[in-house]
């Protein structure tokens, strides 16, 4: 199947903690100056250091740039210092929430299960989460990259289910190629996206057709042409390339191109 003709594109930035108020402008500036994807045929979004939430959704209103947060809090509301709630997101015009980001996986502890509550308290709020799944270099030294994003993708299945998955995107990330300037091939990150994609077709065929599954891990624009012409790779989730304007816009156009 043609991906670009069954589902439409997509390409994430995620700034991580970079930026300032006047280093976002400009590339705010440069990124809705380019009014996202001119081909019409593909979606762009940037996931933004929460703080600057107003700044994005005040500069991105009106444009066909759509904007989100890195993370979400499982938990509605309440006493949970230093979390940030969906609906709290939604209020900022969030469309993206990431969960379950490598760095939030290594870093501060998320396991599977918070993961699959962080994504269906997005969708509970209106959000699309971008449910980020994929393996350690050792995992997949041992032969285990399968089955641990298997493990990670079934645990938000079991929480959100089917339907909750058909209002989510999958980001196939394998931790390894993630900030390293390795990134996968095009032939071994098509054959995880494949896999991804069976998996959910032993649950929903239709469902499985229509997800939108993303690659992420040192994409620039000198590899994503050859990434999103994958069967099964319908965008990208864009780090430290999201940071440049013209790197980042090129990365767009190559997605509008496949
Ligand atoms: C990421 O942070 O999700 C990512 C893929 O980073 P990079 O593009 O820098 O590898």
């Amino acid at each position: 199947m043609d991906h670009a003709g069954a589902r439409r594109t997509l390409v994430v930035g995620n700034w991580k903690m970079n930026g300032s108020l006047a280093s976002n402008q400009l590339l705010l500036d440069a990124i809705a100056g380019r009014d996202g994807d001119s081909s019409g045929r593909g979606d762009v979004a940037v996931c933004v250091p929460a703080p600057y939430l107003a700044q994005v959704a005040r500069r991105l209103a009106g444009s066909r740039v759509a904007w989100g947060a890195q993370d979400v809090s499982e938990h509605e509301s309440g006493a949970y210092t230093g979390e940030t709630s969906a609906a709290m997101l939604r209020d900022f015009g969030c469309r993206y929430a990431i969960v379950g980001h490598s760095e939030r996986r290594t870093l501060f502890g998320d396991s599977d299960e918070r993961v699959a509550a962080k994504a269906e308290r997005a969708i509970a709020a209106g959000l699309v989460p971008i449910v980020c799944i994929g393996e350690t270099l050792a995992e997949r030294e041992q032969g285990r990259a399968a089955p641990v994003v298997q493990r990670q993708l079934d645990a938000v299945l079991e929480r959100i289910g089917v339907a909750g998955l058909s209002q989510a995107v999958v980001a196939y990330e394998p931790v390894w190629a993630i900030g390293t300037g390795k990134t996968a091939s095009p032939e071994e990150a098509q054959a995880m996206h494949a896999m991804i994609r069976a998996q959910v077709t032993t649950v929903d065929g239709a469902v499985a057709r229509r997800l939108q599954l993303l690659y992420g891990g040192s994409v620039k624009a000198s590899n994503a042409r050859a990434l999103f012409a994958c069967e099964d790779i319908d965008g990208g989730l864009i780090g430290g390339a999201s940071l440049v304007a013209s790197d980042f816009l090129a990365i767009v156009d190559a997605a509008s191109a496949s």
